[in-house]
């Protein structure tokens, strides 16, 4: 750990810079580096992330001690040149102490703004500015913020209201009056005096005078708010580990408060939801920091285009924008001109879209923090190709700039064109986060997600969101709020989930006693339907039909770059004709996994399937085979046509053969009919299947190899298929598949008999088909011989669920009940059964890689386990040099950008 504690910035010096964001955080490292390229930043200091570590190793006490000097140093830098005095009653200073993690959490910890103040300070402040109004205004906010963040009183509860927003309704109601700027000089002196009370009647201290003692109470309460409830969950959404805990940004505070020559703001170089290259922003004037975000008063938009747009879809006249809402490009036109000169040297600095903050004081710009914006899937994609296309960046920064998961929602359904025509509009908000969502109205984050865990679909509605609503929010399919812009709490945070988000739409009235939802006169119960369209801002009433989205424009163009760089083929896992056809669109080059017991779930098929089953003689089972083979026949005809010219590898019958017989009565007697014998004997048939361990009984080959017949009806019905095929004119490439071996013989006997059969079946037809025989590795012992599997076998495919299952030796099928556990106490940092296991697992297939190609240099090797669409495990598969990942339709883009980025970190 180095020695050094703290770095100071500002009148364009910094100890910092963008590089040393693992020590200083984003926010710490921005601001040094905006301080470098000559950005106005007010002074400041960041204590680092190591200290954050150092905390809760070794205790307040002693880190204070440890930051003493340093930090007290860095006060007096700051003094230095802002020519003020911390705790000074003539010319005080005072601070912001902000919180910065390496990754941006929005929200997620805790801010203390007008740090410095008592009533001396305040006194003297007020002289100071001659704004008695604002210094009183900035202490009761001051008051109200520490209370609630250092000195715990904000409310667990959610019922429970904030106590200072009690006592300041109580104040407004006492004059009535509706808005917090409406207070005078005398009621917010009156409010902070009552403030101090209740902080008094529920913490039994005094609020504390002392400049020094608050600072470190404050500093000391971001570190805490690194292991608040909010933040722990957001880490674990995100993959952010605890480790990497937070900076403490120190900085002169500027007041977008001190009249109507001062505002405050949030802007985006490009548009976050759609990623058009659009400057677009809020801001709020004569206010502060936290008021733009908090929703509580409409912000003006920034530029005057964006104003227009807005007022169209708030339905809001020309004249009372231009009074009322003026943008500030209108209303501010010199600081509008550097702040638009400013967010585009940044953008170009960072060559990426920033999002960033700014206070205007007294007609001057600051910038109080810029970074890498959050964005939606659309606009990343739309972003990157962009920027490609503007040549700021190049191929390969494009390709890495996209997280292949993100592709996730852009893949997503959308509202069926025909169906949203025809839906009732209740009301518009704005676009924060598009998409479609349809689901049930709640009003709470704990119903939302334990409604979700119900299996039901869900839209928030709120008021407004704060951090505590995040678990609802990410259970939600989208979220509706009736206050807040395009940069409140709910649209930041849905445009970084890439949910579905429509806010401040205005003309809704939540009741959250009642659980109702009132909108023009229509009454909406929780549990009743509504759909949002996250990209227009409407809400509709009741469920609207979706369709699938399709791959074109800047998504097309990134997965034609992937192609460019990619080594391994994308192939999918389909056992429908449909599914194929889903993946063929969006690229999958084959199909690496046919499940083919998947087929024999529908009416006829399953008859034939269980009479095959519960017979008890080889001529029976063949009497049943015979009626399965034209189904499964069909069926293959399907998909080998969808992916003609392609790869299909269909995999034999895998799965323990009482998942398809009937347990219950009723089953049972209907097939004691068909099959004309007694329940008894079906009943006992069905009892004989029983296994107490059947993942590791009686199935893959082991089944084909106890019951040849089975392999031998089924190689039937895929070459057969592809006979009718090339008759037709087609190009069919199947692949037989033997599951689940082990040792070698359990192979080449499954093997000859498909040699067999294939035989057999071209001398009878007189067209012979072109085939490989191959076999997963999904059994330990495979991979360890697999030198001499692959004298056999002519490809590889890797199930690396079974092979998770049986390396780990935890039951696929169970693992639920101890795996939150096994998070919870940090054994596991992940499912393997999502992520790939690449020490353990990995080093298995490494090793069948290997061993296969000593013995047969051009075994094709592939992947079919869940971990095949998981952008990391592709990844680790670019690595260990297979030739072909296959994953589910959905996932084929998000495989197909992970391998590209694979080849090139390479
Ligand atoms: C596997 O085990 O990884 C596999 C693909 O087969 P299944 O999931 O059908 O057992
Ligand atoms: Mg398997």
């Amino acid at each position: 750990m180095s020695e050094k504690r703290v770095y100071t910035f500002g009148n364009g010096v910094a100890e910092g810079k963008a590089g040393m964001k693992n020590l200083l955080g984003g926010k710490g490292a921005n601001l040094a580096e905006m301080n470098l390229i000559g950005v106005p930043v007010p002074p400041g200091f960041t204590i680092t992330t190591d200290v954050c570590n150092e905390y809760f190793e070794k205790g307040k006490e002693k880190v204070v001690a440890l930051l003493k000097n340093e930090v007290e140093n860095a006060v007096h830098h700051i003094e230095n040149l802002m020519n003020c005095k911390f705790g000074d009653v003539q010319n005080p200073l005072l601070v912001s102490v902000r919180s910065g993690a390496r990754a941006s959490m929005p929200g997620m910890m805790d801010t203390i703004l007008n740090l410095g103040l008592n009533d001396e300070v305040a006194k003297g402040l007020a002289e100071k500015s001659g704004n008695e109004r604002f210094a009183y205004d900035s202490y009761r906010r001051f008051v109200q913020m520490y209370g609630d963040v250092v000195l715990g009183m904000k409310p667990t509860n959610k019922e429970d209201i904030d106590p200072f927003e009690e006592i300041i309704q109580q104040v407004k109601a006492e004059r009535g009056i509706k808005l917090d700027n409406e207070m005078s000089v005398d009621e917010l002196k009156k409010l902070v005096a009552l403030f101090k009370e209740a902080i008094k009647n529920q913490t039994g201290k005094d609020f504390p005078t002392d400049p020094m003692e608050q600072l470190w109470g404050a500093v000391c309460a971001v570190f805490d708010s690194w292991m608040n409830e909010r933040a722990i969950l957001y880490r674990k959404m995100e993959g952010i580990p605890a480790e990497w805990g937070t900076a403490v940004n120190v900085q002169a505070m500027v007041f977008g408060n001190m009249g109507n020559t001062s505002a405050t703001g949030v802007c985006f170089s490009r548009d976050a939801a759609t990623g058009e290259n659009i400057f677009n922003g809020e801001y709020l004037v004569n206010a502060q920091g936290e008021d733009v975000v908090a929703g509580i008063r409409t912000p003006q938009q920034i530029t005057k285009e964006g104003s227009l747009r807005w007022a169209a879809q708030q339905l809001i006249d020309e004249d009372v924008r231009a009074s009322q809402y003026p943008s500030m490009e209108e209303n501010m036109p010199e600081i509008f001109a550097e702040l638009n000169a400013i967010q585009e040297k940044l953008e170009r600095h960072y060559h990426d879209m920033q999002d960033m903050e700014f206070t205007v004081q007294d007609g001057k710009l600051w910038f109080l923090q810029t970074r890498n914006g959050k964005r939606t899937g659309t606009a990343m994609v739309k972003i990157a190709m962009d920027l490609l296309r503007e040549g700021e960046i190049d191929e390969k920064t494009a390709l890495l700039r996209c997280e292949p998961n993100k592709l996730d929602e852009l893949l997503h359904p959308v509202f069926d064109k025909a169906a949203q025509k025809q839906a009732k509009v209740l009301t518009r908000g704005l676009p924060a986060s598009p998409g479609a969502a349809c689901g049930q109205v709640v009003f709470f984050a704990d119903d939302a997600a334990r409604w979700h865990e119900e299996g039901k679909q869900v839209i928030m509605v709120r008021i407004e969101t704060s951090p505590e609503d995040l678990a609802g929010m990410s259970a939600a399919e989208g979220i509706l709020t009736a206050r807040g812009g395009m940069t409140s709490h709910a649209a930041v945070v849905a445009r970084g989930m890439g949910k579905c988000c429509v806010s401040g739409a205005g003309a809704i009235n939540i009741n959250y006693k009642q659980r109702t939802l009132e909108i023009d006169g229509v009454l909406l119960r929780e549990g009743d339907y509504i759909s949002l369209n996250g990209s227009t801002g409407e809400v509709y009433l009741g469920e609207v039909t979706t369709q699938p989205a399709k791959v074109t424009g800047d998504l097309a163009e990134l997965m034609e770059l992937c192609n460019k760089y990619t080594k391994l083929v994308v192939r999918t896992n389909a056992d429908t004709p449909h599914d194929a056809q889903v993946a063929h669109n969006f690229g999958a080059v084959g199909i690496g996994l046919c499940r083919t017991e998947h087929m024999f779930f529908e009416s006829e098929k399953i008859k034939a399937m269980r009479e095959m089953i519960l017979a008890d003689t080889k001529e029976g089972r063949e009497k049943a085979l015979t009626k399965l083979l034209p189904f499964q026949r069909q069926d293959f005809y399907g998909i080998l046509k969808s992916m003609d010219g392609h790869p299909v590898n269909v995999r034999l019958l895998d799965p323990p053969l009482h998942e398809f017989v009937p347990h219950d009565l009723e089953g049972q007697q209907a097939m004691a009919a068909e099959m004309g014998i007694s329940v008894q004997e079906i009943q006992h048939r069905v009892n004989s299947l029983s296994e107490h361990n059947p993942m590791l009984g009686h199935r893959g080959c082991r089944l084909g190899n106890t019951y040849p017949e089975i392999t031998a009806m089924q190689t039937r019905a895929i070459l057969g298929a592809a006979i009718q095929l090339k008759k037709e004119g087609f190009d069919p490439h199947p692949e037989i598949m033997v599951p689940l071996i082990g040792v070698v013989h359990e192979f080449d006997q499954q093997e000859k008999v498909i040699r067999d059969t294939a035989k057999q079946l071209f001398e009878e037809e007189g067209v012979e088909i072109n085939f490989h025989v191959g076999t997963m590795i999904e059994v330990p012992r495979a991979a360890l011989v697999a030198e001499n599997i692959a004298k056999k076998a002519e490809y590889f495919s890797f199930g690396t669920n079974d092979l998770t299952q049986m390396t780990f030796g935890y039951s696929r099928d169970d693992i639920a009940s101890f795996l939150p556990v096994y998070l919870e106490k940090k054994i596991l940092n992940v499912d393997p059964f999502q992520v790939l296991d690449q020490k353990g697992v990995g080093q298995l297939i490494d090793m069948g890689v290997k061993k296969g190609r000593s013995t047969r240099p051009n075994l094709v090797c592939g992947i079919c386990g869940e971990h095949g669409g998981e952008p990391e495990s592709v990844k680790f598969c670019h690595r260990v040099g297979l030739n072909y990942v296959s994953c589910s339709p959905f996932r084929v883009p998000i495989a197909r950008l992970a391998a590209a980025q694979a080849a090139v970190e390479e």
